[in-house]
């Protein structure tokens, strides 16, 4: 169970760098035990669960140790990463030399006026479940473009 790999990894957390902005009161979003905040390989701020490896919850972090979003069960975070490769296809280029449907700021902005979000709360970060199927579902709708990249994409995400 130790000797998965995984683990050694976690032990550079017996010297964390102080992260001035972390928390200490955020619940992990798949068994409610709380998550601490641990440095990464890269030396960048994360949260994970505090029964690593018994629970993998982890949630993202900013530089400074603030916490990106709210944490989501398994099944959220999977839906806020599907949503948000479906929204970068919006703005990024699907091959190199191919011009964008628009800039990142203008997907935003679209997305926002969209779901009638304000700018804090439109992060895929924050969103729920629900939320995510919701803007994959106007993505679709209004840039079918976008839904036969995807399903060109669809089969090796591994996801
Ligand atoms: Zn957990």
């Amino acid at each position: 169970m130790v000797s998965d790999g995984v683990s050694e990894d976690v032990s550079i957390t017996d010297f964390i760098p102080p992260f001035p902005a972390a928390v200490h009161d955020l619940k992990c979003g798949d068994c409610g035990e709380p998550l601490v905040c641990r440095e990464s390989k890269e030396g960048r701020p994360f949260y994970g669960c505090s029964t690593f490896p018994g629970c993998r919850g982890t949630l993202g972090a900013l530089p400074d140790g603030r916490p990106i979003g709210i944490p989501g069960d398994k099944a959220t975070r999977k839906a806020r990463i599907e949503a948000h490769r479906f929204f970068d296809m919006l703005w990024k280029p699907a091959s190199e030399g191919e011009k964008p449907r628009m800039s990142r700021n203008q997907a935003y902005a679209w997305m926002r006026k969209k779901l009638k979000m304000s700018e804090s709360e439109a992060h895929f970060g924050k969103f729920s479940q629900k939320q995510c199927e919701e803007a994959v579902r106007l993505i679709k709708i209004s840039y079918p473009g976008v839904r036969t990249m995807w399903d060109r994409l669809g089969d090796d995400d591994g996801i």
